[in-house]
């Protein structure tokens, strides 16, 4: 049996003190506990946000990391500073992090290692643009960026890892994959992942689905076999929406 994992990415969203009020109201309200609620927030905000959560089943994610431990690198956050504040998730690869900062499928898989190598537990983020579903190579795409960012990792590592399927075209969009996309797309993941490393590790391993995802269909989306998850962005920045998802 796979646990639920619903996990809001704020993005450069929320000072620290907006943080503090909506993680107040986020935690002051009943939260189905077999689901796990992960709140990825903006760097400033990972020390308060897991200081508040403390006596509470909500986890905190990191949005990005540095591979390296420390350096010349401006401007950058490593694992080891992630470390120190106990952060217990942190998101690679998301697509605005390929599009705006120039992550590839090769620094994708330098910072999976990183994290699983420091401890903190991957939410690796794959997906399709909208032009690349129209040519017909969203399947084969996202099951070349599948193994590359598993590339190296071994079978025991695997198994900490979630994997975000989150098409391109549904982030931000409103535009929801259907429940039959969403669902299409995490059983090839689980497919290419048990070619990788078998059945045992693939059925264990949790898959989401991000793009658009909000309390009206996320019970359908969750109702799907390979479905485990979600990742959301606007709806994890309005608390009672949050809550609701975490309730489905
Ligand atoms: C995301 O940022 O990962 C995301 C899926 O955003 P939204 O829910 O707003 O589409």
């Amino acid at each position: 049996m796979r646990k639920p994992i619903i996990a809001g990415n704020w993005k450069m969203n929320k000072t620290i003190s907006e943080a503090e009020q909506l993680i107040d109201e986020i935690k002051n309200q009943k939260l189905n506990e077999s689901v796990e609620a992960v709140l990825c927030v903006p760097y400033l905000s990972l020390a308060k946000a897991k200081e508040m959560t403390k006596y509470t089943n909500i986890n905190i994610g990191a949005q990005n990391m540095h591979w390296e431990e420390s350096g010349a690198f401006t401007g950058e956050v490593s694992p080891t500073m992630l470390n120190e504040v106990q952060v217990d998730y942190v998101i690679i690869g998301h697509s605005e992090r390929r599009q705006y900062f120039n992550e590839t499928d090769e620094t994708v898989n330098k910072k999976v290692l990183s994290a699983i190598y420091h401890g903190l537990a991957p939410i690796i983020c794959v997906g399709e643009t909208l032009e690349q579903r129209e040519e017909n190579i969203h399947t084969s795409l996202v099951a070349e960026q599948i193994k590359a960012a598993f590339s190296n990792v071994s079978n025991e590592d695997a198994t900490k890892t979630v994997v975000a399927y989150e098409p391109i075209w549904a982030i931000g969009t409103g535009k929801t994959a259907s429940s039959e996309q969403a669902e299409e797309m995490c059983a090839l993941i689980r497919n290419t992942i048990k070619a990788l490393y078998g059945k045992e590790t693939a059925e264990s391993i949790r898959i989401q689905y991000g793009g658009s995802v909000k309390p009206g269909n996320v019970s359908e989306l969750m109702s799907m076999e390979n479905i485990d998850g979600a990742l959301v962005g606007g709806a994890s920045l309005k608390s009672s929406d949050f809550v609701k998802l975490i309730n489905y």
